[in-house]
């Protein structure tokens, strides 16, 4: 698959964005989880108050059937209006009261009336009231050994009543109670995270951990609930209040609830039955943990998908990169091919264009020595044919007029000029044939010597030196006696002609090992012509004064002895011919 970029980040930017709304949307349900495992672990706190609980309100139990027995408060229920009997039980309650911490220990009679109590010096003393409506004084009358109640006295204050009979022999004759106040029960609160409370199986709390709980309804109470409680005085009836409670069940034990107040509190509530007592003890634990605990957890799925989702990006971002890079590759690579082809097209064209050219040349060279040899040759043919046909007329005039003598002379030159065109004629003869000829072990000097004295007619009829000497050793070279002859003439008559206006003519032959150099006082060669001179008819003398060929038959003629001819200008002026030759074995040496 190819993906581009702005693609790969629409994909990555969708793919954060339904993540985030799986993660709000699974938010609910992780923090109930929490608050789930937050009521099991509270399930164990809740268990030991409870625990706690029921220790303490065991603990007073006994009391008041221990005091009950006491033989003055039969003495005084039998004697109730005995003064002194009253003031003593009324001060042995008292001591009574302050020994077990009782905020009251008080005597009634059968129909309920306070005839003693530990208050008695207190202002508001029970002393006197009648009590026959509590459930703890009936419960008692009717041979209850430990009855247990609470009741909110019309100040809002708690009272947790214990009461037992006190009986003369079978007969019961009254019923003493100890009413404790809820500091006898907070140490089962004490060192808990957690709010407690206890309901009776109205949902009324009467216990609680939090004091502004107390004594209030965790849900309406109903009219025949509300006239129990009018009737028996055990609550303040006009001080019920509603405890603002809004519940989410989160299992069979646990509820997630809020409650208003100055400020909406809420908590996971984990609760416990007592089903002796017919209560429901409950833990309250803040809800904060649990939120902070799903808040965690998705925090850390949240960046474990983030981080996921950055190695996913990294990685696509990456193939997009090859994928880009290859592409490019493929494209520079196609380029290339393209512009390699071209240019291959352009160099065959190119190629194609210079075979022509060179074609072309080859053939206007042809044409080039064809035509300076056409050039040539006329001149070299049509001069003499011209001067034939002239010195035949005046030849045939002198004839009729019988001028023999003259006639004669005529011939002669008609005869002369026809042994000069055979020699021309040789001379084409031999630059085409270039006969094979022997070539053998040659004394340098000697040749040189020869071709001198061929020279010697024209050195003295024009004038001009030529300076060599001789060396003192034999140097022997290979070649042929009579072509290497006819070399060096050639070289020494183009010096000559060379020099033709030149004040000083002097041709100086020089040797160095085998090569002889022929240096001129003449004006040297034009540089543009140094490529030239050795081409067969070219030639920049006078028509009929050259025919171009002696340097094409020279340099022919040393190549066949395995030799070279070359030319160039001295740099004092002047031209310098040098003839190398091969050096041979000496012939006597040869001969032995
Ligand atoms: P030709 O003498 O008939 O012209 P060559 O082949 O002997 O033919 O010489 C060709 C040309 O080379 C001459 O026409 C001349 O221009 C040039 N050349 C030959 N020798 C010399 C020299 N010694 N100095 C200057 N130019 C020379």
């Amino acid at each position: 698959m190819k993906l581009s970029r702005r693609r790969i980040f629409g994909l990555v930017a969708a793919i954060t964005v339904l993540t985030g709304m799986a993660g709000a949307l699974s938010f609910p349900a992780l923090e109930r989880h929490y608050m789930r495992q937050q009521a099991t672990q509270d399930a164990v706190p809740l268990k030991l108050a409870a625990e706690g609980l029921r220790a303490a309100l065991e603990r007073y139990a006994p009391l008041p059937a221990l005091i009950a027995e006491r033989p003055e408060l039969t003495a005084l229920l039998n004697a109730p209006d005995d003064a002194a009997l009253i003031s003593a039980v009324n001060e042995a309650l008292r001591q009574t009261a302050t020994t077990v911490k009782a905020s009251d220990v008080y005597l009634m009679d059968i129909s309920g009336r306070t005839i003693a109590a530990a208050s008695y010096l207190e202002p508001g003393s029970y002393l006197g009231r009648n009590f026959d409506y509590q459930s703890y004084f009936t419960q008692a009358l009717n041979g209850d050994l430990s009855s247990f109640s609470v009741y909110g006295t019309t100040t809002g204050e708690r009272g947790y009543f214990y009461a037992a009979p006190v009986e003369d022999g079978e007969r019961i004759v009254g019923v003493l109670a100890i009413k404790f106040n809820i500091s006898a029960f907070q140490s089962i609160w004490r060192g808990a995270d957690s709010e407690f409370m206890v309901a009776d199986r109205n949902d009324f709390v009467f216990m609680s951990s939090r004091p502004d709980w107390h004594f209030r309804a965790m849900r309406p109470l109903s009219e025949g609930t509300l006239r129990l409680i009018a009737q028996n005085l055990q609550y303040p009836i006009d001080r019920i209040d509603l405890l603002p409670i809004t519940a989410v069940p989160l299992s069979a034990d646990a509820q997630q609830v809020y409650i208003e107040g100055t400020n909406r509190e809420s908590f996971v509530l984990s609760s416990l039955r007592l089903p002796d007592l017919d209560w429901t003890m409950s833990a309250l634990s803040p809800r904060r943990p649990a939120t902070l605990q799903a808040l965690n957890t998705l925090l850390i799925a949240g960046l474990s998908a983030l981080l996921a989702l950055m190695g996913l990006l990294a990685y696509l971002l990456k193939q997009a990169r090859q994928a880009e890079a290859f592409a490019k590759e493929q494209e520079a690579k196609r380029l290339l091919e393209t512009a390699v082809a071209e240019r291959t097209a352009d160099l065959q064209t190119a190629l194609g264009d210079l075979r022509q050219t060179q074609t072309d040349l080859i053939q206007a060279g042809k044409l080039s020595a064809l035509g300076q040899m056409s050039a040539a040759l006329s001149h070299e043919f049509n001069q003499p044919l011209a001067a034939v046909k002239s010195y035949a007329d005046n030849a045939e005039a002198f004839l009729e007029r019988d001028r023999v003598t003259e006639a004669r002379d005529n011939i002669s030159r008609i005869s002369k000029m026809a042994d000069r065109m055979a020699t021309i004629s040789a001379h084409l003869r031999n630059f085409a044939r270039r006969p094979q000829q022997a070539t053998g072990p040659l004394l340098l000097n000697a040749v040189i010597q020869d071709a001198l004295a061929m020279t010697e007619m024209r050195l003295a009829s024009e004038g001009g030196a030529v300076s060599y000497s001789p060396p003192d050793t034999e140097i022997w070279v290979t070649g042929g006696h009579v072509r290497l002859q006819q070399v060096i003439v050639n070289l020494i008559n183009n010096a000559l002609d060379a020099m033709e206006d030149q004040p000083t003519r002097v041709v100086t032959l020089t040797l160095d090992g085998t090569t002889l150099h022929v240096r001129d006082t003449g004006p040297g060669i034009a540089p543009e012509k140094v490529a030239n001179i050795f081409d067969p008819f070219f030639t920049t003398k006078a028509p009929g004064k050259g025919l171009g060929l002696g340097l094409s038959i020279s340099y022919n003629i040393v190549s066949d002895f395995g030799g070279t001819l070359s030319a160039k200008n001295h740099p004092d002026g002047g031209a310098i011919f040098s003839v190398t030759l091969r050096p041979a074995v000496p012939v006597e040496v040869a001969a032995q």
